[in-house]
């Protein structure tokens, strides 16, 4: 933490809400929350769509929106694409103590793309309706992008500076696994995060209303804020059947077509069992207990039922309580009378931290002799400490914009760009927050249809993100 004069420190926090950083602020500089939902609009109006084979619009567009926004308050941000139109920006802050470990404060460009007759808006057209900004990266994750160049273009504006070195980047691509985004430049351009030691990204940081919590004498609603602390890994695999080719007449033992359909339904039928890694324990013991609720992970039902309280992320939460394995493509054969050689098949398997081999024993012990398996793609899964001095920064800086708020760790089920800084052995959370109404389905609105983000989210997660950035 910085004891710099105009960053909060300590000894304010303890007398309840802590002095505002945005104090004192000169004449007709706007504050990050003046700006973050118009930047935020602006981005979603940037169709920058992925499909995953590069036939979308790319990044080109966000990112030079991007770097209009830096250079126009004096930064110099770097571009790279690493293919034509796949375009990341990076740019580093120097920190008030450059001595200590860099922190990387990262958001992707690109979106999923959106079928516009699914939606009851326009998904690139960033609609103000019901005090929510709706449109496709709402929540994923144009609504941090937004916060992030918010909160840097202020202090680009009043010169101050981050506790420590900041590696501000924009990322293409991570809505495709990040090959041509943060994969890239992890494996092209390594110096841009050196001495990095930390990163801070999407998924996580966000509030849920966990009941029992929602009024206590009378007072405002509580909340509990998830600080994403682990991701699942990726595990997509091949599975190769082998057999006699032949004619299909002549009775065969030895059918990859059969051997494959065995294979899969093994595979299919296993039933992963139930386990809560570190992160899940200790999110699920909070809500239990706010809630309470006696669970235990050898009850299903009492599972079930915390799971249920942890409201916008619960669907999230679902998916990080066993490993899985999940058929997802076959190919083989070419003719009714043709008994082929081989059969293929693709497999999608995420797993817990710690349990990469494993999912792989298992899945090849399940496909059994006849059936080889290879790996098309692995993608580490991530755990890192809540007992953190950075996780204790994001409780310190909730509170002083949420007081009485709770924190907690949760898992994420799918995969984030940390999974590329990981290889250099940057250590990642999931932290863009927002304060969110109780009744708001969060999870699903990923990927899903009418994405939206509360104006008042947008403007909170900016002070928050300020503050944490200036106390880091
Ligand atoms: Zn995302």
């Amino acid at each position: 933490m910085s004891s710099d004069a105009v960053n909060p420190t300590a000894a304010d926090r303890t007398s309840g809400r802590a002095t505002d950083p945005t104090a004192g602020t000169p004449a007709g500089v706007p504050l990050p929350t003046d700006e973050v939902t118009d930047l935020c609009r602006e981005l979603i109006r940037i169709d920058s769509s992925n499909f995953g084979d590069g036939s979308g619009p790319g990044e080109r567009e966000a990112a030079d929106y991007v770097v209009a926004r830096l250079r126009e308050v004096g930064l110099e941000p770097q571009v790279f694409e690493s293919d034509p139109g796949r375009t990341s920006v990076v740019v580093r802050l120097e920190g008030t103590d450059s001595s200590r470990p860099g922190l990387v404060l990262h958001g992707h460009l690109d979106v999923v793309p959106a079928r516009a007759e699914d939606w009851s808006v326009d998904p690139f057209g960033a609609e103000l309706r019901d005090g929510m900004v709706w449109g496709r990266g709402a929540v994923d994750m144009k609504d941090m992008d937004a916060m992030i160049l918010a909160v840097v273009r202020y202090m680009a504006r009043t010169g101050q500076r981050p506790a420590r070195d900041l590696v501000v980047a924009f990322f293409a691509d991570e809505e495709a696994g990040g090959v041509k985004g943060a994969g890239h430049l992890v494996e092209h351009h390594p110096e841009l995060f050196a001495g990095c030691t930390e990163a801070v990204s999407e998924v996580g940081g966000y509030s849920i209303t966990v009941p029992g919590q929602e009024v206590a004498d009378g007072a405002e609603a509580q909340r509990t804020y998830l600080v994403q602390t682990a991701e699942k890994g990726i595990a997509w695999l091949t599975l190769t059947a082998r057999g006699r080719a032949g004619h299909g007449s002549v009775p065969t033992a030895e059918n990859a077509v059969a051997r494959m359909g065995a294979a899969l339904a093994a595979i299919h039928a296993h039933d992963w069992p139930a386990e809560t890694i570190e992160s899940v324990r200790v999110l699920l013991e909070g809500v239990g207990e706010q809630a309470g609720i006696d669970w235990s992970v050898d009850d299903a039902p009492s599972l079930e039922q915390v799971v249920a309280q942890t409201g916008g992320a619960s669907q999230f939460v679902a998916g990080t309580l066993r490993n899985t394995s999940n058929p997802t493509m076959v190919n083989g054969g070419y003719k009714h009378n043709v008994v082929p050689q081989t059969v293929t098949a693709g497999l999608d398997c995420r797993f817990l931290p710690g349990q990469q081999q494993h999912v792989l024993d298992t899945i090849a012990e399940l496909a059994g002799e006849h059936v080889e398996v290879s790996v098309h793609h692995l993608g580490p899964a991530l755990e890192a400490p809540f007992d953190a001095p950075l996780v204790d920064v994001m409780r310190s800086v909730l509170e002083a914009e949420d007081p009485g708020c709770r924190v907690l760790p949760y898992c994420l089920s799918g995969g984030t760009d940390n999974k590329h800084l990981a290889e250099l052995g940057i250590t990642g959370y999931g932290f863009a927050p927002l304060q969110l109404p109780a009744d708001l389905e969060f999870a699903p609105m990923f990927h899903g249809v009418d994405e939206r983000v509360p104006v008042s989210a947008l403007e909170f997660g900016a002070r928050v993100l300020h503050r944490f950035v200036l106390e880091s």
